[in-house]
């Protein structure tokens, strides 16, 4: 049950997340597992305070909710289930929705040359999905060496490969966007 809140963002967030923002009671247990917090800009315990809060301008711009791997750690950890993992998702969707500037557009560049690739041929074509990211990005010079390591040890094909299932794949992305839109 989603308890009552003071700001919009609460009553939001815990909404759509289908969590209880207001249970956390700040233990930081979420942050002491969380793999990618040396890079973060706001830690995970943080995100839910400023949500508390009401600081969403600040959230919506942060570089966390896209360095954040989605690997659910601090949503198994927390001992007032409240739901980290899926708030992170709530709140890159909040912030793609804005128009705003990105806290770190890269990630979100990477994400949907990924979801492309994997759209159009249900499996990633590397070369197709680095071409895109990088035209997005224009970081063309950036990881050169490591992608003539990469083609030396046969990761990056130059022809795509085939797999059956691509209708059932199209299918799923049908439903996902249904699920989002409808
Ligand atoms: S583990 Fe849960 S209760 Fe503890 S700080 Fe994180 S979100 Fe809050
Ligand atoms: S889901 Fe995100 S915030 Fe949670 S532990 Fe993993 S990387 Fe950290």
């Amino acid at each position: 049950m989603v308890a009552e809140t003071n700001h919009p963002l609460d009553a939001l967030v815990s909404k759509i997340g289908k969590t209880d923002v207001l249970a956390c009671y700040q233990c930081k247990k979420c942050s002491a597992g969380c793999p990618v917090t040396p890079d973060m800009d706001i830690l995970p315990h943080q995100v839910i305070r400023m949500i508390q809060f009401g600081m969403k301008e600040r959230l919506l711009n942060s570089k966390t909710i896209w360095l954040c791997a989605s690997c659910e750690t601090c949503t198994a950890r927390c001992p007032n289930d409240v739901d980290l993992a899926k708030v992170m998702d709530v709140l890159r969707q909040m912030a793609i929705n804005s128009g705003e500037p990105l806290g770190d557009s890269r990630v979100p560049f990477f994400h949907s040359a990924f979801l492309s690739s994997i759209r159009k041929r249900g499996r990633i074509y590397e070369l197709e999905m680095i071409a895109k990211y990088k035209l997005k990005t224009r970081e063309f010079k950036k990881d050169i060496k490591l992608g003539i390591m990469m083609f030396l040890r046969g990761k990056l094909k130059l022809v795509s490969s085939k797999i059956k299932g691509k209708k059932e794949i199209k299918d799923i992305f049908s439903q996902a966007k249904k699920g989002v839109t409808g």
